[in-house]
């Protein structure tokens, strides 16, 4: 009996590493749907679509690692059902049992429901194979839109605007990243983007693209207006790959639900990474992340459970960076149901760490340009001190004296 792992991602590569690593001698097989073995998604926003990087540089580890520790890695598979009953996978024309099985399925990008996306030059950015095309098309292209301002669309529109292209941003709510960070790292952000280049445009989506003997042209947009375009990216959000666990009877809402120890209710059933929602620790309510952060430290604790038989309760840290072309967003936490900020440091320094506080409790620490302030804000929120509105804001306060 063996542990089949479907994903091979940042998540399903990393529970491989950590099975072997933590001694476990049984047969592990790794499935993945993508060509490439398993490889960094982050760059795909950022220095890749720059080039000349190979994209060997991507892979996360060599092919000579899963050789070396006997995992078996079926790449260019697809893993169509489970058979719970069985223990089984379901593989083209093949079975394969299974004594533990992880779901690192991930996710895929949210299609752009308006006419007109089937365009030539209509692109989202999420997999290897966007990301070579995206860079194809960069090179000839002059003006892009970039549909949507969270994290990957403003990676990409400061990469297009730094290598001169006409870059028109349309988000449709009224402030950029709007999910995950606070109003005031929101604005700075948009300021920021402005005075790079990127013509940002809140409140507003696109209702239409337009285009010419099957390539586009433009973007309509819900004001009326018109943005010329020979590039259109698309980063309107992701949906969980959680069919499979659909599928095989297990409850899923907005990704597979597991428990606090990353397991589905079949006890021999594991989700993690962007395809998992599980009840956080430090939100106090069930989540979805989408960070290398929480696909890997989700990964390593499935890896350690199942190696060693040790059930915990998964309780590490949020966090996330995004760097957007000399800018570099680092969070810590959650800061979901904020109501309370307070910044240290200037923004119109463009450095600067916006604290978050819920009902009084420090709940993220949002930094721009203060790596030594994140990694305070990490140790201060994995640990039992607590800081409150009143003492962060008096004038001798200093978050990394605080959290040493
Ligand atoms: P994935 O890495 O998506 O892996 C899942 C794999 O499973 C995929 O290869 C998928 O095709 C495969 N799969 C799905 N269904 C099946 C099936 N039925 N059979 C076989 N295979 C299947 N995070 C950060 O923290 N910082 C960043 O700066 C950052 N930048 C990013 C930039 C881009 C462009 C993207 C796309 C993501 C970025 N992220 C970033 C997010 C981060 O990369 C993801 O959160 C992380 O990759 C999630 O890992 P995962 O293993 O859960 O999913």
């Amino acid at each position: 009996m063996s542990t089949v792992i479907v994903g091979a991602g940042q998540a399903g590569a990393q529970v491989a590493a950590t099975l072997r690593k933590e001694g476990y001698d049984k047969p592990i097989t790794l499935i993945g749907n993508e060509p490439e073995p398993p490889y960094h998604r982050p760059p795909l926003s950022k220095a890749f679509l720059l080039g000349p990087a190979g994209e060997t540089a991507l892979h996360l580890r060599d092919e000579s690692f899963y050789r070396d520790n006997t995992i078996e890695l079926r790449l260019g598979t697809w893993v169509t059902g489970i058979d719970r009953t069985a223990q089984k996978v379901r593989l083209t024309g093949e079975a394969l049992a299974y004594e533990h099985l992880v779901l690192a399925t991930g996710a895929r990008p949210r299609p752009l429901a308006v006419p007109g996306a089937d365009l030539g030059g209509v692109l989202p950015l999420r997999s290897l194979s966007d990301a070579r095309e995206l860079r194809a098309r960069m090179t000839s292209a002059r003006s892009v839109v970039m549909v949507g301002g969270g994290f990957i669309g403003l990676e990409f529109a400061a990469v297009a605007a730094s290598e001169g292209r006409e870059v028109t941003l349309l988000e449709a709510a009224d402030r950029l990243m709007g999910r995950p960070v606070t109003e005031q790292v929101s604005r700075y952000f948009a300021d920021a983007h402005a005075e790079r280049g990127v013509r940002v445009r809140l409140g507003t989506g696109a209702v239409e693209l337009l285009g010419r003997r099957g390539e586009v042209t433009g973007v309509r947009a819900t004001d009326g207006q018109i943005h010329a375009a020979d590039l259109v990216v698309t980063g309107v959000g992701v949906v969980p790959n959680s069919e499979l666990g659909e599928q095989a009877g297990l409850a899923v809402d907005n990704g597979i639900l597991v428990d606090a120890g990353l397991r589905t209710a079949d006890p021999r059933i594991h989700a993690i990474g962007d395809c998992a929602r599980f009840p956080s620790a430090h939100l106090a309510a069930p989540v979805r992340l989408e960070s290398v952060q929480n696909a890997v430290d989700q990964a390593a604790h499935t890896g350690r459970r199942i190696a060693t038989g040790e059930a915990r309760t998964y309780r590490e840290l949020p966090w996330f960076w995004s760097d957007q072309k000399g800018i570099r967003l680092q969070i810590a936490g959650l800061s979901t149901g904020y109501d309370q900020v307070h910044l240290l440091g200037d923004p119109a320094d463009g450095r600067f760490s916006a604290l978050a506080f819920r009902a009084g409790r420090l709940v993220a620490v949002e930094s721009v340009g203060r790596p030594a302030e994140h990694l305070a804000a990490r140790r201060l929120l994995s640990s039992e001190i607590e800081l409150t509105p009143v003492r962060a804001a008096a004038p001798d306060f200093d978050l990394k004296t605080f959290a040493a």
